[in-house]
């Protein structure tokens, strides 16, 4: 579940303050808070002319609540994008507490950014200056061209792989602690409660009766046959019931595992399908799906291999943190050679879903569907599951005993969050790449995370 909604749980709290996220089109805003709010809520990539809501979105961080302006929809209309971009600034000072304002390590300092630094200094706003893109260290040398924009060191980023957002959301909340004195104050207050509040949300979680599931992938891959296979069986329908968006059924059955809610399903169940739309369209409803999901089913038709379609979908559905279960279906249809060539592909192009458990199955003929039960309630437990703070560090003094990291250690370490796991180590330096998968690989094994994804932080630790 992703933090958005997870927070319907609680009880609400006071926002610490609203930010606003500046900058060109394309610097990856949307990607951001994407990340932020772990959903698929500001859609990437819209078509020209499709205009965004004006949304306001609420983030959690540590415990602390803060609102984000999406500011995407302010650049859709006419005019130069210069002059709309300071516009969007001026715009977000009116409405915010704090700007991030994005730039893009792949493109350098444009003639827009220096308008929009110009107008930032001018309006004298707290500013954090982010430079999104720096997928790896090598881009670390660039990042100090940025520095001549004046807000001192920016903190570097990858919003799409996660690098170092972490560290910007510690920033964003230190800030507006800063800038709302009053507010962090009133938080640390009600925060002492903390502890009761987290209990009736795992009670609330706990007693949820049903486990959304999205069923997605290209046209033709074999979705309906499946989805007609798994409700046709041993299951009964319990019964229709609109999805959240205005035109979507979700279609909510008991199975041996509890209650799904597979997500918009109308066009799945028909024989006759419903109008899809344009193939832009049915993207989005397939998004939406993907949003809406505890956890995702990626068709892929294995005649065709993974095809770059695919790989998009999967990117996706990764974005949204959500475990995923790989389909390699019309596996009846393949040749021994050509299954090899499909579980190649599987391990080179959707490399970054290697936790994802992969199931090769017939829709058509049943072969393989009942695995799928299990690999759904493997996914179910490992998402919501929460590792005991002892045992997690019993894990971690044993893994550096048998292989040390260079020139660190690894203090202590905690899980934050579920849904997915989102573990914080607290380190004397900071912990090398292959170091953090080595861990992450080492916890995931352990306790049986296989098919979730799994959020790894680094905390250093002075003066040790
Ligand atoms: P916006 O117009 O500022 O909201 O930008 P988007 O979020 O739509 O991102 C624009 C493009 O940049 C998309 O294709 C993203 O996938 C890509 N992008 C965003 N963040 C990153 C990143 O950290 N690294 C890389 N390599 N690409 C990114
Ligand atoms: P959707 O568009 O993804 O919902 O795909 P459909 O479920 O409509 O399937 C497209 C076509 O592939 C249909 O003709 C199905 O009969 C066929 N198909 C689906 N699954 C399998 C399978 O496992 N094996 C074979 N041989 N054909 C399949």
């Amino acid at each position: 579940m992703s933090a958005e909604r997870a927070n319907k749980f609680l009880p609400k709290q006071k926002s610490l303050g609203r930010v606003a996220i500046i900058g060109r089109p394309n610097v990856g805003k949307s990607t951001l808070i994407n990340r932020i709010i772990g959903k698929q809520v500001a859609i990437v990539d819209s078509m020209p002319g499709v205009t965004r809501d004006k949304k306001i979105l609420t983030a959690n961080w540590q415990g602390a609540d803060f609102e984000i302006i999406d500011t995407g929809g302010w650049l859709a209309s006419g005019g130069a994008l210069e002059s709309k971009i300071s516009e969007q600034a001026e715009k977000a000072a009116k409405q915010a507490d704090l700007i991030i304002f994005m730039t893009d390590v792949t493109v350098g300092v444009t003639d827009e950014d220096l308008a929009v630094s110009e107008m930032l200094h001018r309006l004298s706003l707290p500013v954090i200056q982010v430079v999104n893109k720096a997928d790896s260290s090598s881009r670390d040398s660039e990042v100090w061209e940025f520095m001549r924009l004046g807000f001192g060191e920016p903190v570097r980023i990858s919003a799409l792989h996660g690098r170092m957002t972490g560290d910007l959301l510690d920033r964003i909340v230190e800030e507006l602690r800063k800038i709302r004195p009053e507010v962090a104050s009133e938080l640390d207050q009600s925060m002492l409660s903390e502890s009761e509040s987290e209990a009736a949300f795992e009670e609330t979680l706990e007693s949820r009766s049903s486990f959304s599931v999205a069923i997605v992938g290209r046209p033709n891959v074999g979705k309906s046959t499946l989805f007609n296979r798994l409700i046709g069986g041993e299951l009964s329908i319990t019964h229709d019931e609109a999805g959240t968006t205005t035109d979507s059924v979700d279609t909510i059955v008991e199975t041996e595992i509890g209650t799904l809610r597979f997500i918009d399903t109308a066009g799945l169940r028909r024989k006759s399908r419903i109008e899809q739309g344009t193939e832009y369209y049915s993207m989005i409803r397939t998004l939406r799906s993907i949003d809406e999901a505890d956890v995702s089913l990626l068709v892929i038709d294995g005649t065709q291999g993974v095809t770059h379609q695919d790989q998009r979908l999967a990117e996706r559905i990764d974005a949204a943190g959500s475990p995923v279960v790989v389909i390699l279906n019309k596996w009846d249809l393949l040749s021994t050679e050509e299954k090899l060539k499909v579980n190649e592909e599987v391990e080179d192009r959707l490399a970054y879903l290697s936790y994802a458990p992969v199931l090769r199955i017939s829709a058509l003929s049943g072969l393989g569907v009942t695995r799928l039960w299990k690999a759904l309630s493997d996914s179910i437990a490992a998402y919501r599951n929460r590792i005991p703070t002892r045992e997690l560090n019993l894990l971690l003094q044993q893994a550096q005993a048998k292989s040390a990291p260079k020139g660190s250690k690894i203090l202590y370490g905690v899980q934050g969050a579920t849904d997915p796991p989102t573990f914080t180590l607290f380190t004397t330096k900071e912990l090398s790449p292959g170091y953090l998968r080595y861990i992450e690989k080492q916890i995931r094994e352990r306790f049986g995370l296989g098919p979730t994804p799994v959020k790894m932080r680094v905390r250093r630790r002075s003066g040790r």
